[in-house]
């Protein structure tokens, strides 16, 4: 008789570890996660019409080369958004934009568009929602065709200055007329920043996405996919809006929330932002945000080294991965 029972034990224990597998296997993440670097190369200029050559020395040009040199360390690609006016501003300095992307480029990073109009129309006006969509898709054509001619890479993602991207359908029609795959200008839980309107507060988060020709933080039927900024807390308080991004002020919050996403399946990706401007002050000092990209960096190599399926790259690395492989380009 005790023998049958040691018998039935076993077997019920064999069954509750088969059990335990099996919810851990489903558990599991079906593919990794998908960390996309992405870098906004601009000086600072806010509120000012005219830029300063040494804002763009320091915070343009070594602030995206420091960055380089960073990613390269762990032989990582990051997409540069090159703020396309300023290529036209500074192309006779001694450093020019054109030199930066030729390093850039040779280094196997990718190049990408990023557009701030308040510096190449006399209105001097962030908000896209100024403009008539003719005007924007002419910015938006004149800037792809100097980054291509630069870069000799094919430009097909774009982010707007500030994440100001004003109506959705006179940008969206724009940005696929011009050949246009990815977007990455919303950052959701924001609204109405930089003196421009707009309301991201309940866009989708945790993954990519097809957008409303009229809403860029709906889903819907657009061809463009919207690969949102990440963003770890959504509110309607907009007082802060640096702090929501993943940016690198709160190492202890991003090491939490890759934690946290890492274990949810339907987080797929996740977006950084960071900014060539904030490598180095104005005076060319490294500030303490460049030691904080640092650490996220090699925060990321030690979860990628202790096994966790984690994958990180360009958006042309996401496209790659994410988008060429589904029928039709389209994902969800
Ligand atoms: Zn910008």
């Amino acid at each position: 008789m005790k023998s049958l029972i040691y018998r039935f034990y076993l077997i019920e224990i064999k069954f509750l570890s088969f059990f335990w597998a099996l919810i851990h296997i489903i558990k599991a993440r079906c593919e990794p996660l998908f960390i996309c670097l992405t870098i906004d190369c601009e000086s600072r200029f806010e509120n000012k019409i005219e830029i300063e050559k040494t804002s763009y020395y320091h915070c343009f040009f070594q602030g995206s080369l420091k960055m380089n040199e960073l990613l390269k360390h762990y032989s990582w690609h990051a997409t540069f958004f090159i703020d396309y006016p300023e290529i036209k501003i500074f192309q006779n300095e001694e450093n020019s934009p054109s030199q930066l992307i030729k390093i850039l480029i040779s280094d196997g990073q990718d190049i990408q568009l990023h557009l701030h109009p308040s510096l190449i129309n006399s209105e001097k006006i962030s908000d896209f929602s100024y403009y008539s969509r003719q005007r924007i898709r002419e910015m938006i054509s004149e800037g792809k065709k100097i980054l291509a001619s630069l870069s000799g890479k094919k430009i097909t993602s774009f982010r707007a200055g500030g994440y100001s991207v004003g109506k959705a359908e006179r940008i969206i029609s724009a940005l696929e007329d011009e050949g246009f795959v990815v977007d990455s200008s919303v950052m959701p839980g924001a609204s109405n920043l930089h003196q421009a309107k707009f309301n991201f507060e309940k866009a989708p988060h945790f993954n990519w996405y097809h957008p409303d020709y009229r809403d860029f933080s709906k889903r819907g039927k657009a061809k463009i996919v919207e690969l949102p900024i990440t963003t770890i807390i959504k509110t309607n308080n907009n007082f802060a809006s640096d702090f929501f991004r993943l940016d690198a002020k709160g190492i202890k919050i991003i090491k939490n929330f890759i934690n946290y996403a890492y274990f949810k399946n339907r987080f797929k990706v996740i977006t950084f932002i960071w900014h060539s401007k904030e490598i180095f002050d104005e005076n060319g000092r490294l500030t303490e945000n460049y030691e904080n990209i640092k650490k996220t960096l090699l925060l990321l190599k030690k979860l990628i080294d202790s096994g966790k399926q984690i994958k990180v790259g360009s958006v042309e690395d996401f496209i790659n991965q994410h988008l060429l492989m589904t029928e039709r380009g389209r994902t969800i």
